[in-house]
């Protein structure tokens, strides 16, 4: 492992700019970005195709068997998220999905079953990393913790604004409704529950457009990219 390539581990509530953030230092530092809630989104996709629900455990562990979770780039450098062989990418941002995905992602099998796909993308570090346990238990130990916040109402519009683009017909209403009971479900839950990891730096994303959060980001990196070169 190249020690100057770090592990970048960026966690928060739903809509608090995570994933573009994140997706723009890997973009600086040619990192690799890995988008974790797509991972929980697509399993969410597969167990409701099947008519699952996340206390069938039995179920849930066949379904594991089964299904491979996994995250690939197109042509254009964009990640592509895949059950089996499908490209589920279309369809894991659906009302559908984001109203179910917390009840799975509550479910200890489904965890340990990410966790260890996540460990081994980034293993050899070079990564940005999102999603909501990365700092605490995915990568305990990655060199630089980001934890971003921000008012719900702002995450409500920034979720609106990206919804068009996706296809996705939601009242204002309804989304500030799902990413309020996705905070509740992500934070109170037993397993690896969202929560900022005590030497994560919190940055609240409320006020700053996404160049400002990125550039915040690049410069921690940086610091300890250089200290590594020493
Ligand atoms: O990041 P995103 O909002 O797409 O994540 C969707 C859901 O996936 C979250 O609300 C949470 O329930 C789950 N998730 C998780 N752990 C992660 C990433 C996402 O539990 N590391």
């Amino acid at each position: 492992m190249d020690e100057r390539k770090i592990i970048i581990a960026i966690d928060g509530p739903a809509g608090s700019g995570k994933s573009t953030t994140a997706r723009c230092v890997a973009q600086h530092f040619k990192y690799v970005y890995i988008d974790t809630g797509a991972m929980y989104r697509a399993i969410t996709f597969a167990a409701l195709r099947f008519n699952l629900y996340p206390d069938n455990h039995e179920k849930i562990n066949e379904l594991l068997e089964t299904t491979s979770i996994s995250l690939k780039r197109n042509e254009t450098g964009e990640q592509r998220t895949f059950v089996n062989e499908e490209d589920v990418t279309p369809h894991i941002r659906s009302k559908e999905v984001s109203e179910n995905v917390s009840y799975f992602s509550s479910v200890s099998r489904i965890r340990e079953a990410m966790v260890e796909i996540q460990r081994k993308l980034g293993q050899k570090g070079g990564i940005v990393m999102d999603g909501r346990d990365i700092g605490t238990v995915v990568f305990p130990n990655a060199d630089l913790k980001i934890f971003l916040v921000a008012s719900l109402e702002q995450r409500a519009k920034r979720r609106i604004a990206e919804l068009p683009a996706q296809s996705i017909v939601m009242s204002f209403d309804e989304v500030v409704e799902n990413i309020r009971q996705r905070d509740l479900l992500d934070s109170s839950r037993d397993h690896s529950p969202l929560m900022k990891a005590s030497d994560a730096i919190e940055i609240d994303t409320s006020y700053l457009t996404i160049e400002e959060q990125t550039e915040k980001i690049i410069v921690l990196a940086e610091n300890i990219i250089r200290r590594k070169s020493l």
